[in-house]
């Protein structure tokens, strides 16, 4: 029983392919690189498992990928001896799409080429790329371990319903065949194809062969590896170019953009280890959720263990993305033993240390470049003082707020920059809480530091009441809320301002018992302030108190 049907891809799919076969089009040959891609990651995989279950690799340990094409069927074929998969597996990995948020995404989408191009980039489209170049594919596949009865075939044009049927499959693996679109003929060419493995694929550390051919051209039952085949990670700086750290970088993000920056270290001594770490350019459009994948690949000496191994980097640094290479961990490592691992946690505090440092160097060489950095992942960096206090001076370096400087909502200002322009006597680093942009430069808390001339950070972020509270001082400047306790400008008032308020104290000295009077129980303290000097009367919290804002957000919560 061959149990062959049709289904429908989700809606979401079906949108997407359209959009990306036009979005992707003036780099159509990248599909190559994604097929490939796919294939190691699924030759990784079986190794890893293989290492419990050695039945898995068949008597077949060479893992490998074969890149072939026939001009007389118009195919270009890509085939690997990797994990395989299931009948279940193709129809929850290929037809479908498994991020949450997808709709949003496409939402966003705006029709114009360039700009969705960067956006599907983002997406990470992957297997579907076949469709650019294709008009209808075939990828058969085996799971390994499982009776070679138990093969799979897949089949779709693209346009919205694909096959599947139980097919003999001998080899285990994955084999996926395109068949070229009427004008894509360039791909049947050798000259080309190896181009393209060489341009994006040379990193990867699994032979990538080709047939050799005769005289006249025909193809041979013998193959010659194409690519280099080392790890890339394992390669000294040296050696490698920017085009090869890059490309390598789209292989382990999934990411069709550069990446803005990345950091290779080989550690020797008490542990010996190799991290390749890489910032993206962007955030991903799920950068928020949850259960969206950890960046970091484990390797442990050249052996892939697992993806998104959210023990070697924190929270807070989620968006670094690359591999870890260690020398000292046991093969047989699970995600359990990971938890509590000294090796590992030492992995983790050199690599953490590393990406704050090039980090920091990118805002050094780079302002624009950290700009680009901040405007997309700031917002998540600022959970690193209360998730790491030990780092929280390095990470209070890297921090950009708005400013009453410039008035703008771009998180521009560095603790540094607003210490440097600090008034004398002023000791203090003055912010400002608020739920908009909009609402911290109008607060009424600002009217006597306008007045002043002193400088207010304007916090609006929701993160920023997470982090306020959780970085007291820097550089030995305390930092403070401008609405809440006792405003003490320091010696930042002359004499004859201090005169000034004196009288106007006096003055009004019956009237506040009266208010207090009225307001009852309403608030603690009725007090005569210099803090304003337009509007009439603000709230102020004491010193222990939550931001209004904050308890509006707990109420809204329903907390
Ligand atoms: P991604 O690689 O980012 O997960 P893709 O669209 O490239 O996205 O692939 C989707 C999924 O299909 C993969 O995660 C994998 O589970 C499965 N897959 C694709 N190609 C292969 C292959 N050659 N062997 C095994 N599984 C594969
Ligand atoms: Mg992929």
């Amino acid at each position: 029983d061959t149990h062959k049907e049709t289904r429908q891809f989700q809606t979401e799919v079906s949108q997407l392919l359209h959009l990306m076969i036009n979005a992707l089009y003036s780099n159509k040959e990248i599909f190559l690189r994604e097929l490939i891609s796919n294939a190691a990651d699924a030759c990784d995989k079986l190794r890893f498992e293989a290492l419990s279950d050695d039945a898995l690799m068949e008597g077949e340990g060479e893992l490998g990928i074969q890149v072939e094409y026939d001009k007389d069927t118009r195919t270009v074929t890509v085939r690997d001896n990797g994990i395989g998969m299931s009948r279940d597996d193709v129809i929850n990995n290929i037809g479908t799409i498994a991020h949450s948020g997808t709709r949003e995404f496409l939402s966003r989408l705006t029709g114009d080429q360039k700009k969705d191009a960067h956006l599907i980039g983002q997406f990470g489209v992957g297997f579907y790329s076949s469709f650019i170049v294709a008009d209808r594919v075939t990828l058969t596949t085996r799971r390994a371990g499982m009776g070679a009865e138990h093969g799979v075939r897949w089949e779709s044009d693209g346009s919205g319903e694909f096959t599947v049927e139980t097919v003999e499959k001998a080899g285990r693996g994955t084999e996926v065949v395109l068949h070229l679109k009427k004008d894509e003929d360039e791909f049947l060419d050798e000259f080309r194809l190896r181009h393209i493995i060489t341009r994006y694929s040379d990193h990867i550390p699994l032979p990538i062969a080709m047939r050799k051919r005769d005289d006249d051209g025909k193809a041979l039952d013998e193959w010659e590896t194409v690519n280099r085949a080392s790890a890339l990670w394992t390669r000294s700086k040296s050696d490698i170019s920017d085009e090869e750290y890059k490309e390598f970088y789209k292989h382990v993000a999934h990411d069709f953009e550069e990446p803005l920056t990345w950091t290779h270290n080989r550690v020797e001594g008490r542990q010996e280890y190799t991290s390749l770490l890489y910032i993206p350019k962007r955030a991903p459009f799920d950068l928020w959720d949850r259960d969206r994948r950890h960046g970091i690949k484990l390797y442990v000496q050249r052996v892939f263990i697992m993806d998104d191994a959210e023990q070697l980097m924190p929270t807070y640094l989620r968006f670094v993305r690359g591999v870890v290479d260690s020398n000292d961990l046991p093969l047989n490592i699970s995600r359990e033993i990971l938890q509590n691992n000294r090796l590992i946690d030492g992995v983790r505090s050199g690599s953490v240390k590393k990406v704050l440092g090039l980090l920091e160097d990118l805002a050094k060489k780079d302002p624009e470049e950290y700009q680009t950095f901040w405007d997309a992942f700031g917002r998540v960096l600022k959970e690193g003082p209360a998730e790491d206090y030990a780092n929280r001076e390095q990470i209070g370096r890297l921090l950009r707020f708005a400013s009453t400087h410039t008035g703008e909502a771009t998180q521009n200002v560095s603790l540094a920059d607003y210490i440097g322009r600090m008034k004398e006597g002023q000791d203090t680093i003055y912010y400002i809480t608020a739920d908009s942009h909009t609402a911290a430069l109008h607060s009424p808390h600002l009217e006597v530091f306008r007045k002043r001339g002193i400088e207010v950070l304007l916090l609006s972020d929701r993160v920023d009441e997470w982090l306020v509270s959780h970085l007291h001082e820097f550089e030995g400047k305390s930092l403070k809320s401008v609405a809440k306790g006792d405003l003490d400008l320091g010696d930042t008032e002359t004499e004859e301002e201090k005169k000034a308020q004196q009288e106007a104290e006096e003055q009004v000295k019956d009237l506040l018992p009266r208010i207090q009077e009225a307001l009852g129980e309403r608030v603690k303290e009725v007090k005569f302030s210099h803090r304003l000097t337009d509007s009439p009367a603000c709230i102020v919290l004491s010193e222990d108190e939550m931001a209004l804002y904050m308890q509006q957000l707990l109420k809204q919560a329903g907390q």
